[in-house]
Formats: C-alpha cells, sequence, structure tokens
C-alpha cells in the first residue's frame, strides 16, 4: 500500500513537471503562478496562485460568508451563477475568491468549515496536442479513409450517404476557432437566439452578441482571435471540415453546425472559465438547441467538483461530454486524468493510435477510465495562417489525444444526425459499440477497440 501511494505522487510530480513545461513551451508567461511554494502545501497541478472556488453552503447570509472570507482575507472575484445552474435549481452559484496567500493555504484554511460546501482550486488546463509535425509529408487524412484500416473508416459512411447534418450542432470547447476557414464557414453554426452587433444580449442568456459562441477567456463575443487559435481551428476541422468542395480536408461530417466556447487563451484556462463554457451549451441545450456533444481537448488539474457538478448539468441535459484522455503516456486508472476521468455518464474519454493501428506513445490509456481509441497522429486538419499580414485558412498535422477527441465527437454527431432524436445514452452506446477491436488497446480501455464509424 505504501509502495502503491509512493508510486502514486511520483506519478503525480511527473504530471506537473510535464504540465508546467508545456505550459512554457507553448505560452510565454505565467509568472511563477505554477509554482506556488509552502511548507506543507506543494501544489501539484497548475492552478492561479491567489484564486479559489468556493461553494457556500444554501441560505447563508451576507456577513456569515464575509466571516469565512475574513479568515483568509479574501474578496469575491466574481460569483459564477450561470443560467444552466439555476436551470438546475441552484441560486447560490459559487465564488471565485482572490487573496493574498497561496491558493492551497487559503483551501486548507476554509475546507470543512460548516459554511463551506466545497472550496478547490481554480486549475489551470492546456490542450492537448503535441507539437505540431512539420516532417508530416503524407498528406492523406489517414484518420478518414478507408486505405488504411486503422482509420476511422468514414469514407464508408460517406459513401452510405451519411455525411452529417446541419441540424446537428456541436459545442468546441477549446480556444477560438477560424469560422472564416474556407473548410469550415459553411458548418459555421450561429446561436438562432441572438442578432449579430445590436448590442443586445437578445436571447437572455447572460452573453451580448453571441453570435458564433463566446469567448470566455477574454470575455467578449470574438471566438476567433487569430493565429493562436489554431488548435481550436485544428478541432472543428476534424469534426465538421467541409467535404466534397474540392478544399483542404474533409471532417467526420461534411455537415454539422459549430458552436465555439473559448476558454483556453494564450496563458491556458481556468476551471472558473471551463465551468462557464460547460453552462453556455447546457444552457443552449436547455433551450431547445439541438446540441449533441462538446469537444474537449484539453486537460489538465486536479479534481473539481464545480466541474464535475458542470458536467453533470450538461448529463441531466442530453449533452455528451467528448475528452482527450491526456499526453503523459499514464495510465489514467492508477493516476487520475481530467476532465476525462469523472465518473458522469456523459463523458467518453479517448486515446490516441496512429496510422499502424499502435497506441500512440503519448496516450494516456485506463481499462476503465478511457473508452476508446481513434486517430490521433499526423491528423491533417484547418489552421489559420498568416500569409502576407493577413490571416488565410491553411491546414496542419498536429498529433495529440487532442486530435483523436474531435474524431469520436464528430462520430457522435455523424450518429444523430442519421439517427435523429435518439438519447445521448443511445449516441455514447452506438458509438462504443461499434469500436473495431484492436490489439494495442486491449486492456488499455473500456471497448478495447478503435472508432469505427462506417456503420453510424
Ligand atoms: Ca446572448
Ligand atoms: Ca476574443
Amino acid at each position: 500500500m505504501k509502495r502503491y501511494s509512493s508510486f502514486m505522487s511520483m506519478a503525480l510530480i511527473v504530471l506537473a513537471i510535464a504540465g508546467c513545461s508545456k505550459i512554457s513551451e507553448q505560452t510565454p508567461v505565467l509568472d511563477n503562478s505554477s509554482t506556488l511554494k509552502s511548507a506543507s502545501l506543494q501544489p501539484v497541478y497548475d492552478m492561479v496562485p491567489n484564486e479559489i472556488l468556493v461553494k457556500f453552503k444554501p441560505g447563508l447570509n451576507d456577513n456569515q460568508k464575509a466571516a469565512i472570507l475574513d479568515k483568509i482575507a479574501g474578496k469575491v472575484k466574481e460569483k459564477v451563477l450561470t443560467k444552466a445552474m439555476e436551470h438546475a435549481g441552484d441560486k447560490e452559484g459559487i465564488s471565485l475568491i482572490s487573496m493574498p496567500i497561496a491558493a492551497l493555504e487559503a483551501i486548507s484554511k476554509v475546507k470543512g468549515l460548516p459554511e463551506v460546501e466545497y472550496a478547490e482550486p481554480n486549475f489551470i488546463y492546456t490542450h492537448d496536442a503535441t507539437s505540431n509535425d512539420p516532417y508530416f509529408t503524407n498528406g492523406s487524412l489517414w484518420g478518414m479513409t478507408t486505405s488504411n484500416q486503422y482509420g476511422s473508416q468514414a469514407a464508408a459512411a460517406w459513401a452510405g450517404g451519411h455525411t452529417g447534418s446541419s441540424g446537428v450542432y456541436v459545442g468546441i470547447i477549446d480556444e477560438g476557432y477560424m469560422y472564416t476557414h474556407e473548410d469550415l464557414a459553411a458548418n459555421a453554426g450561429t446561436n438562432p437566439g441572438e442578432i449579430a452587433g445590436d448590442g443586445i444580449d437578445n436571447d437572455g442568456n447572460g452573453y451580448v452578441d453571441d453570435v458564433y459562441g463566446w469567448d470566455f477567456d477574454g470575455n467578449n463575443n470574438t471566438v476567433f482571435d487569430g493565429t493562436s487559435d489554431d488548435h481550436g481551428t485544428h478541432v472543428a476541422g476534424t469534426i465538421g471540415g467541409i467535404g466534397a468542395n474540392g478544399k483542404g480536408v474533409a471532417g467526420i461530417n461534411w455537415s454539422v453546425k459549430l458552436l465555439d466556447a473559448k476558454f483556453l487563451g494564450t496563458r491556458g484556462g481556468t476551471t472558473a472559465n471551463a465551468i462557464k463554457a460547460v453552462d453556455y451549451f447546457t444552457n443552449l441545450k436547455n433551450k431547445g438547441l439541438n446540441i449533441v456533444a462538446t469537444n474537449n481537448s484539453w486537460g489538465g488539474g486536479g479534481f473539481s467538483q464545480a466541474l464535475q457538478d458542470a458536467i453533470e448539468r450538461a448529463n441531466t441535459a442530453g449533452v455528451l461530454f467528448v475528452a482527450a484522455a491526456g499526453n503523459n503516456g499514464t495510465n489514467n486508472d492508477v493516476t487520475a486524468s481530467y476532465p476525462s476521468n469523472y465518473p458522469n455518464a456523459n463523458i467518453i474519454a479517448v486515446a490516441a493510435i496512429d496510422s499502424n493501428g499502435a497506441l500512440a506513445s503519448f496516450s494516456q490509456y485506463g481499462a476503465t477510465t478511457v473508452d476508446l481509441g481513434a486517430p490521433g497522429v499526423g491528423i491533417w486538419s484547418t489552421v489559420p495562417v498568416s500569409s502576407k499580414g493577413k490571416i488565410v485558412s491553411g491546414y496542419a498535422s498536429y498529433s495529440g489525444t487532442s486530435m483523436a477527441t474531435p474524431h469520436v465527437t464528430g462520430a457522435c454527431a455523424l450518429y444523430a444526425a442519421s439517427h435523429p432524436g435518439s438519447t445521448a445514452a443511445q449516441i455514447k452506446a452506438a458509438v462504443l459499440g461499434a469500436v473495431t477491436p484492436t490489439s494495442s488497446l486491449t486492456g488499455k480501455c473500456t471497448t478495447n477497440g478503435r472508432l469505427n464509424v462506417s456503420g453510424l
């Protein structure tokens, strides 16, 4: 038992180091925020250093809350009370607290108090792509074709007339995405309740002019901010790159409607913003928009009750939550990886395979915690590129469980298109039930198989 737990902490430290270096490679600044030091409270995960999320017990008055905050000299930076929370009967929401002391120290002071439901870090998440592969010279979309047996066999579904539907919406929770891209524009969804550019929150969801989605990182309606939104754009192209238009790539769905909740900025994304992003789509679904799934090609951080609760609100609303297993090559049964490890029924956790059917060397796996494998090495898709001072449509090959995940999200949308009215549970069962048994995945995921959309 002792050996087990010391292995656990070693694995956690490795994870933390990998997380840090990933952030510093991709983003210039984190002003040492990820390396809080206090004698007994050594953070394992990246988190915003002087912020915590607190859920107070229902019915407390302002004085009672102030007394709790006084213990840590804390101030309410933001009260997060989303429409989806209200829909679920929560009048309180959660409070984002800022304070001068370190996050874990603050949590240790308020956690367990009778007035506090929970207190947890405001984790920092990053996307789950590995680096761009500039030497990948074969431009074929192996993840889509039938010529490679390890691809998703999407071409077989297309040949059978299953190419998606413009009545199916998918939420991308990621960076922003280039909705004007030549191979995406026709599949760029818009919020039907919103009138563009009138400065009014027409649909009353709390966000003004959220036409293509919302930027929770920048707190504005600009879900495309330039070439730094390459990861989100790449994910979008795998789900819904326009097929048969003679340009670029084809997504699993030739036709679909994409909406974006940007919460990963240049410094990554926080738990507080992840919750708002998840709830954004839950609210749209609750109001009748046919959002089948969200794509979640990101991870990091430890367990968050607040985020698990948000995913559960999506589950209640019937929105699948497709999540990357992570890129540290570790076993998620042993070292939990979030958000893919949350127990919610609507989660589908995705590992990455390469074009030879092998589990990608970086891919995390888990016999009980990861569901299936999908193409995630050398995946070509859409990206914004800079050319002569302008941002134009481009294509690039990326690798990561980030790239495997949108194949599966796309599969959910494809099934929903050919089986209108199916529930989230039915869609999940169909996608997982259609896998092809794969030796490299045997004992590495619940289905022991890889994505096969040919019959969806
Ligand atoms: Ca709105
Ligand atoms: Ca923006």
